[in-house]
């Protein structure tokens, strides 16, 4: 059994490198049955991976699977009992054991309306099923998209529709819940043009799906608002959490990054994050903040502060690259580490505790170390 800090230490290393699948050891784990791949190449949130757990037998991490060694020094190796070894080629030793999550069954089955389930919705993890229900952005359109978002590539790969409505919703959430693989739900979209900024496409889907499930804890992502009226809808049609998501806190870098969504200042995100907590609660608003793209520590972390002082959870993530299209800093783990040990200092500090997160990415923790980090800062 691993101790809490080698959880936080070697799901921070992953988040951050990845692992080296080898293409050979693809066929062979196929003939054994074992379904690998480099997980999904389109989409929104970290692509191009799959879902591990680690040792303690419970942390879930979404790990990078690249088919080139200058990526990562972590090589996954054998199949021995449920776990994958994973060795070290720069230490030349083992670091550590992996268990493989498998894709669930459902993904075989088509909707009512003939739909592949798998180009609705997707299981993150072991229990989280995630849907970007419209896969377009404002941005995209004027060429002015995130420098770290996939969203649009899944319409190009053919691996998902573009608007998902609530029945093909509620079909694919009843298929994941007999497989026991559905226990709560992110929902993401790209951005509208219009002032709900897809707000209204959100409450329609959250009320069809609440309607059926009406116990199913559900989490919405969304930027920030003008009309933070939309918040208070969002939350009455039955969205549980919610994630403002800003991504990058320093604004000389937001111009850079998120090129379109700069026009929004970072002024309206507290704002809207504050309004967001009066309307869902204490830890149930949080924010994707990346790392990589060449911020200072000392920066960054006064930065998280002010986030946490809110009462914001900070889900601080490495920037991934986008497998075949964009490549993409590799954040320093050791730096990400230091950054994660000091969140978690800080959130205890202001009693912001992302282990009573309800629903969505939080609850999930596959891309972050957050809740890790939150664990060890006891
Ligand atoms: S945290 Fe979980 S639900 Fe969110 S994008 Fe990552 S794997 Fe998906």
């Amino acid at each position: 059994m691993i101790d809490s800090e080698t959880v936080l230490n070697q799901k921070t290393e992953l988040l951050c490198k990845g692992l080296y699948l080898d293409n050979e050891l693809i066929t062979r784990y196929k003939e054994q049955g074992i379904q690998i791949d480099f997980g999904r190449k389109g989409g929104a949130g970290p692509l191009g991976g799959r879902y591990f757990i680690l040792e303690d037998g419970n942390t879930m991490v979404n790990v990078a699977l690249w088919n080139d060694k200058i990526k990562t020094n972590l090589v996954l190796k054998e199949k021995k009992g449920d776990f994958f070894e994973v060795h070290d080629n720069y230490n030349n030793n083992l670091f550590g054991n992996l268990k493989l999550v498998e894709n669930p069954k459902f993904y075989e089955l088509k909707t009512t309306d003939g739909i592949d389930m798998n180009k609705i919705a997707l299981v993150h993890g072991v229990d989280c099923l995630a849907s970007t229900i419209y896969q377009k952005c404002i941005y995209w359109a004027c060429g002015e998209p995130c420098k770290f978002c996939g969203i649009e590539l899944s319409l190009q790969y053919d691996s998902t529709i573009e608007e998902k409505n609530a029945k093909q919703m509620t079909e694919v959430i009843s298929a994941a819940k007999k497989e026991g693989r559905c226990s709560h739900m992110t929902l993401t979209s790209g951005t509208d043009e219009s002032v709900d900024k897809g707000a209204n496409r959100y409450i329609e889907l959250l009320k069809g799906v609440k309607n059926d499930h009406p116990n199913l804890p559900l989490h919405v992502q969304i930027e920030a608002l003008e009309d933070m009226s939309y918040i208070n809808k969002l939350k009455e049609a039955g969205a549980d959490t919610i994630g403002i998501h800003i991504e990058v806190l320093d604004n000389r870098l937001r111009k850079e990054i998120t090129p379109g969504k700069f026009s929004i200042s970072y002024e309206l995100y507290e704002k809207n994050w504050k309004h967001a907590i009066d309307i869902y609660g204490d830890n149930q608003v949080s924010s994707y903040v990346l790392t990589g793209f060449g911020e200072s520590k000392a920066d960054f972390i006064n930065d998280v502060e002010k986030v946490i002082s809110l009462g914001v959870i900070p889900y601080i993530t490495p920037v991934r690259s986008i497998p075949g299209k964009k490549d993409l800093p590799i954040t320093n783990y050791q730096d990400l580490l230091e950054i994660y040990k000091n969140s978690g200092k800080l959130m205890r500090e202001y009693g912001v505790n992302p282990l009573k997160n309800k629903a969505g990415c939080v609850r999930c923790g596959g891309c972050s170390a957050i809740k890790e980090a939150y664990i060890e800062a006891k």
